[in-house]
């Protein structure tokens, strides 16, 4: 029979699973022989039989005997024992802090008779009462279920009645009558006594905090931070000690560091002649730490040797709950604390240099996600938060909340079409596109914009992924904002109008929208980055140094190399700053928009193959100097170049207008034949899912000439690089392939056309010619592939999308919320790899292209690249690179590095049996 109670002396913090937290550090901290109040804890197995049966298990009510009995001998008084009570508190503490989300009872076991035998103790009759209030209120909410109201209300009444400032001007008359008064209200709402049996009191309380692991609040708050449900909460019962007894008691928090900066420090806050919720509930200014040194010098002292202790012990930061009763200190919680991205850096590399961990074990503790914290601008905390309480009619205030969808913060002038951006951008201005959502033709306005806001869509909405592939500050799906392109206006439901050229401020992470102009921060992460401060410069703080020697030492163990998503030369040479080492994925299809267009449109109505070779000539030297540019800035590192992938339909006029136009023609007699072929190839090019039609290497094959013309290009760029000094390292890529017909097809003509090039200049040009993995049947028949292939790139967005039968531009905002809140996905699968599905073909592909071809260079280009726990899937899965947009470089070589440290521990427990999400929340 599985054993469900252990004395704080008989666990440790490595109990987290069993005990919680909560009790584990408790243990640590007895064994330690620190001031802990004794007292047990109940397992976490007792918690899941209780909520799976109904009913407690067998065996542990008399395991609570035998540990209560304990206890009571220990403290030399028994539960609730009318003349001199033992009173206890009882906590929960499940394995993952979840503040404030589940229960808490102190003061269990007082009762008409023992709160008598409490004032004669302490000599105090009014604390007697007023701890005898707190457990009814406590008691009747949590475990009773009657409404807070009812208690508060009452409580509020005698103040009123009494004219007092605050509960604590109450007298011990005023308290005993505001009992009488609060255990009528448990019977009038519960139809019962409060209950006088202590042990009854115990029972009741511990299945109430077993049962609050189910309350909505703690079900949300694990879905949010991706805690399992099946883990259950562990129960601390806890000798009561007293903050409360008099101005010589209080109660306090203390972290060992700032949290907030990570400076080291004594920090925190105490609450003199107080009780734990009463910090909580903000209902005095607390004091500082230094003033409890003014107020009892042997505690603070004491304090501050226990708070030395745990810091050494943990090495790590610790906070630190702790009460002073009449003069003598107790601790009663403390864990690794939680802290700001900025502190993380700062205290990991703190640790270092204190000689307490190593590199690996400061780089073991930091993440991506706060590394990219650190790299968005901010608003000015005040200012905004002044701007959110502004009235209707001030000049900064809130407007809107929509979809943080790429962070950071971003001011400028509203304009709501591409064209305006760029000619005000150009003119020196700052801008924010503003649309109801965005597509490929907006590309130029939102890489002349500082912000992007839009109305509709979601987290992978076009707009959203386009402005964090650039590093642009993005909300999206600001619902209540009704988008007027026509007009050049946003409007409010409350009818406010903004027009072109006012100002708006946007905030990236909260997906707060602000009128009027926000001060912004810049971070000194990215100048480092940039390469514009120095990490040993002296204006550089620790912050900065701290990133450089975690994402150095990164670098130095990572085995999975980072690559970038860039289309441009400017991308480019900001990718290669950011540590990029190299291009993993080059889309062309923004080469073929603007001016350039005319000539697709010209190739797709020629009528005869002179026609269309003319199209092709013309594109052929601009393709040539967008290739050779990239070239040039990723100079001696390897460039995957991918073939245009988008339907043809994106490159051509849209067909309402075309058949306005036209018909408008027909009826002045004035047809013009160019637009009546277009028409007509517009119709027959025309699909009802786009995204499953004719793109790809299927347009390759359908549109003939036109990837020779983009292999020609690439190989003649290549060529111009070499002739220039350069060392160029081409990697030709075909998109949506799925079979391996398709990609013979394709290379044959590709490899005679470089051929043809290489013979004309004379030289050798080293390229290679592989191939996308993003349909289902591609990773399905990757031992095929790889004949043909010479790499693999897996697009885990079309994969995504395929796999799932989710399109990617809809998919989100129809249905995906529904989806999180129901708890289907944990994570919306566009964001973060779904491993089980996706992740298992690519597993799947790259086991059997490697097998088909030993050393075939595997690589992602999908967003899913810089996630972290993405990227220590690809890691564990064997893969060469991750490919990401430029900004998002850095988070993605620090988790590469990080995963190489921490993927033998996650593979050895998932060996042992543990979920992998299991043992990253703990890693
Ligand atoms: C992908 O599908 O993952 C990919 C990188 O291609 P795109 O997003 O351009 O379709
Ligand atoms: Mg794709």
């Amino acid at each position: 029979m599985p054993r469900y109670v252990y004395d704080f002396h008989e666990g440790n913090r490595d109990q987290k699973e069993l005990l919680g937290g909560k009790g584990a550090n408790l243990a640590e901290m007895t064994n330690l022989g620190l001031p802990v109040p004794p007292g047990f804890t109940i397992t976490t197995e007792a918690c899941r039989a209780y909520l799976a049966h109904g009913a407690e298990p067998a065996g542990l009510r008399a395991e609570v005997d035998a540990h209560l009995a304990a206890l009571e001998r220990r403290m030399g008084r028994t539960l609730g024992q009318s003349d001199d009570p033992l009173l206890v508190s009882v906590r929960s503490g499940a394995k993952h802090s979840m503040p404030g989300m589940m229960e808490t009872v102190l003061n269990v076991g007082l009762n008409d008779v023992s709160v008598a035998g409490l004032a004669a103790q302490a000599g105090d009759a009014r604390f007697a009462w007023d701890s005898y209030r707190r457990l009814l209120q406590m008691f009747g909410r949590t475990v009773l279920g009657v409404d807070a109201e009812h208690f508060e209300h009452a409580l509020d009444e005698l103040i009123r009645s009494r004219g007092v400032g605050g509960d604590t001007e109450l007298s011990a008359a005023d308290l005993q009558e505001l009992v009488a008064t609060f255990q009528a209200i448990v019977r009038e709402h519960t139809g019962r006594d409060f209950p006088q049996d202590p042990r009854e009191q115990l029972d009741l309380a511990v299945r109430a905090v077993f049962t609050s692991w189910t309350a909505d609040r703690a079900v949300r708050y694990r879905r949010q931070e991706r805690i399992p449900d099946d883990l259950g909460t562990a129960v601390n019962v806890v000798a009561m000690v007293f903050g409360n007894l008099g101005p010589d008691s209080g109660t306090g928090v203390a972290f060992t560091r700032d949290p907030a900066s990570g400076q080291s420090g004594i920090y925190g806050d105490y609450l003199p002649n107080a009780q734990g919720e009463d910090v909580v509930a903000g209902i005095r200014n607390t004091l500082s730490l230094t003033e409890l040194e003014r107020l009892d010098k042997a505690c603070y002292d004491e304090l501050l040797t226990v708070m030395n202790r745990l810091e050494t012990h943990y090495r790590d930061l610790c906070d630190i709950e702790f009460t002073i009763e009449r003069g003598r200190l107790w601790i009663l919680q403390t864990r690794v604390g939680k802290r700001t991205a900025g502190a993380a850096f700062r205290i990991a590399c703190q640790l270092v240099d204190e000689g307490l961990i190593d590199l690996p074990e400061a780089l073991r503790r930091v993440t991506g996600h706060q590394l990219a914290q650190l790299m968005f601008p901010k608003f000015d905390e005040r200012a905004a938060r002044a701007a959110a309480a502004a009235p209707a009619d001030a000049a900064t205030q809130l407007l809107s909340r929509g979809v943080g969808a790429s962070p950071g913060a971003a001011v400028g002038v509203a304009v709501f079409d591409s064209a305006a951006a760029v000619a005000r951008a150009a003119a020196g201005q700052d801008v924010i596109l503003v649309r109801r959502e965005t597509s490929p033709d907006d590309l130029d306005g939102m890489i002349a914009a500082r912000g992007v806001l839009t109305s509709r869509g979601g987290k992978t909405s076009h707009a959203a992924v386009v402005a964090r592939g650039m590093g642009t500050t993005c909300v999206c799906g600001a619902e209540s904002l009704e988008v007027d392109a026509v007009a050049r206006t946003l409007r409010t439901s409350d009818g406010i109008v903004v027009g072109e050229g006012d100002v708006l401020s946007i905030d990236g992470t909260t997906g707060e929208v602000f009128t009027g102009a926000i001060p912004v921060a810049a971070s000194p992460v990215v100048q480092y980055f940039e390469g514009t401060l120095d990490a040993d410069a002296p204006q550089a703080d620790d912050l900065v140094r701290a990133v450089h020697r975690l994402i150095t030492f990164a670098d130095a163990v990572s085995a999975l190399h980072v690559r970038a998503n860039a289309d441009t030369a400017e991308d480019a040479v900001r990718a290669r700053r950011f540590g990029a080492r190299g291009i993993g994925l080059c889309r062309t299809e923004h080469m073929f928009l603007g001016e350039r267009r005319r000539h697709i449109e010209r190739l797709v109505i020629a009528e005869d193959e002179a026609a269309q070779q003319e199209s092709l000539a013309a594109l052929l030297p601009l393709q040539r100097a967008d290739f050779e540019q990239i070239l040039a800035a990723m100079d001696g590192l390897p460039v995957t170049v991918r073939l245009l992938d988008p339907p043809l339909h994106e490159f051509l006029p849209d067909l309402t207008e075309l058949s306005v136009r036209v018909a408008v023609a027909e009826i002045t007699g004035e047809v013009d034949e160019p637009d009546r072929r277009m028409l007509e190839a517009v119709r027959r090019l025309h699909e009802r899912n786009p995204m499953l039609g004719l793109r790809g290497v299927r347009l390759g094959l359908v549109v003939p000439g036109l990837f020779v013309m983009q292999i020609r290009a690439i190989a003649e760029a290549a060529a111009a690089r070499i002739l220039a000094g350069g060392d160029p390292h081409v990697e030709i890529m075909i998109p949506l392939v799925g079979s391996v017909q398709e990609l013979e097809l394709v290379r044959a003509d590709g490899e005679r056309a470089i051929a043809e090039v290489a013979g004309r200049y004379g030289m050798a040009i080293d390229h290679l010619i592989g191939t996308m993995v993003e349909l289902p049947r591609a990773a399905l028949v990757a031992g095929e592939l790889a004949a043909s292939a010479e790499f693999f790139s897996f697009g885990t967005n079309d994969l995504t999308q395929m796999t799932w039968g989710f399109s990617r531009d809809d998919a989100e905002a129809a249905f995906f919320s529904l989806y999180l809140e129901k708890g289907i996905f944990g994570v919306s699968p566009f964001e973060s790899l779904d491993v089980a599905g996706v992740g298992r073909l690519v597993r799947l592909a790259a086991a059997e292209g490697r097998q088909a071809r030993p050393g075939l260079k595997l690589g992602v280009c999908g967003e899913h690249a810089a996630d972290p726990d993405s990227v220590h899937f690809f890691h564990a899965a064997g893969l060469d690179y991750v490919s990401c947009s430029p900004f998002r470089v850095p988070v993605a070589r620090l988790e590469a590095g990080r995963a190489a440290l921490l993927a033998p521990q996650i593979e050895e427990s998932v060996d042992a049996g543990l979920t992998r999400a299991d043992v990253e929340a703990v890693v």
